[in-house]
């Protein structure tokens, strides 16, 4: 006989350990499965910031204190432009709405031991998971056995299984544009820190107290940055940053991220519903790929938490539409930001850099510029 639980829960990233934690705080059961080892997950570094949105589902459920206590709210985001620093107050044109700087790993760690302390089921090294009657009533078999549940949510990421039990239209975007990332062993900037120059995009991020990410633009199939000595990425920061006295440091880790778009719709199917990256991939550019991540989540959790009480399945039935209205709002911003620091370089045809001047320096002296730019980082709850 197949065990039984309310809920299963594929992955355990933000995504789907955030919606363990919202029902286990509701009493409903659920297993979640994951494919890799606890110091993988609890050490995979990605995301730095959740948005202000996101910081509120977690205080609205009481898990403020559990997942985000003592983390730094955001405040300003330089800009420099041509070396020119630009502070972009986004709290202050958002109403005091301010995001949550909290690494992605911090979070994934808090909200892994609050729901296993608090006597949750996560099954480390789940191998073969596989999804079986998802539109009547739903299996997922792994190595460790089968389990029979109401309800599927597939939180597996992008290289996961859950979306391809789904019958979709996916849509996908190439912004030709690479990203070379490394971790250091560097001071983080007083702010998170973009550079827009013609030689081409670089960030710095803090990620704790004495590490920093950086990022720096490069031209896929023209030039592989593996290729590049740790000393000229300096230098290219330096040049890009506008900061000759840049300190360098120990490079701890490297990554390429090719700048792709993607949403598969719809993102549920009879009984199974995707979250996360199992369901869109969005550029790093405005930081949304974990806080939509979280949005999901939530917005599930409470969909799942009516219907098992006996309610209705409403709310379920209008997840995928409400969940993509935001995501395709995210990726609209998300590309309206990417050209805007991107096209500045020399790389791109003059009359595209003129545009992203323009978008900029729109930000600086336009109220409602400058005020949908704060919304869109701030992160909404209109599409609900
Ligand atoms: C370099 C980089 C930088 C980023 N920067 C930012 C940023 O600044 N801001 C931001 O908001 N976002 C950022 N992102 C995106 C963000 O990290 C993701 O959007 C976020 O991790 C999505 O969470 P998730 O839970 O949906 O998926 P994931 O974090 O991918 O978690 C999915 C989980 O499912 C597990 N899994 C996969 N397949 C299976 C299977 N078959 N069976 C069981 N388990 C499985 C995986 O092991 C994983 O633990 C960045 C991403 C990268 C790569």
């Amino acid at each position: 006989m197949p065990e039984t639980t309310d809920v299963v829960i594929i992955g355990a990233g933000p995504a789907g350990l955030t919606l363990a934690n919202l029902l286990q705080r509701n009493e409903i059961s659920c297993v979640v499965l994951e494919a890799r080892d606890r110091s993988y997950v609890e050490e995979r570094q990605r995301a730095g910031v959740l948005d202000h949105y996101g910081g509120e589902i977690f205080a609205a459920a009481g898990l403020a204190d559990a997942v985000i206590a003592g983390a730094p709210r955001e405040k300003f985001l330089e800009l420099r432009y041509a070396g020119e620093p630009h502070f972009f107050d986004g709290p202050a044109h958002a109403g005091g709405r301010a995001g949550v700087i909290v690494p992605q790993q911090l979070l994934v760690r808090r909200l892994l031991g609050t729901f296993v302390d608090g006597g949750g089921d996560l099954r480390f090294a789940a191998a073969g998971v596989a999804l079986h009657d998802v539109t009547s009533k739903p299996r997922v078999t792994y190595a460790g056995g089968e389990i029979q549940a109401a309800y599927v949510a597939g939180c597996d990421g992008f290289h996961g299984v859950s979306r391809h039990s789904i019958p979709s239209t996916d849509y996908t975007f190439d912004h030709g544009i690479g990203w070379y990332t490394v971790l250091a062993d560097a001071p983080p900037p007083r702010h998170a820190l973009m550079g827009i120059s013609e030689h081409g995009f670089a960030a710095q991020f803090g990620r704790g107290p004495t590490a920093s990410r950086f990022y720096l633009e490069y031209r896929p199939g023209a030039e592989d940055p593996r290729d590049w000595p740790d000393d000229y990425a300096w230098q290219q920061l330096r040049l890009r940053l506008g900061d000759p006295a840049l300190p360098g440091g120990t490079i701890t880790d490297k990554e390429i991220v090719e700048m792709r778009s993607f949403v598969t719709e719809p993102m549920a199917y009879g009984n199974l519903f995707l979250a996360g990256d199992a369901a869109h991939i969005i550029t790093p550019m405005g930081a949304k790929g974990m806080n939509l991540a979280v949005a999901d989540a939530d917005f599930l959790a409470k969909a799942l938490i009516r219907a098992l009480r006996g309610a209705d399945e409403a709310a379920l039935r209008s997840y995928s539409d409400t969940c993509l209205r935001r995501t395709w709002d995210y990726q609209e911003f998300s590309r309206w930001f990417t050209e805007m620091v991107h096209d500045a370089g020399a790389r791109s045809d003059p009359f595209r850099r003129r545009l992203a001047k323009a978008r900029f320096d729109r930000l600086f002296r336009n109220e409602a510029a400058a005020a949908y730019f704060a919304d869109m980082m701030a992160g909404t709850a209109s599409v609900e």
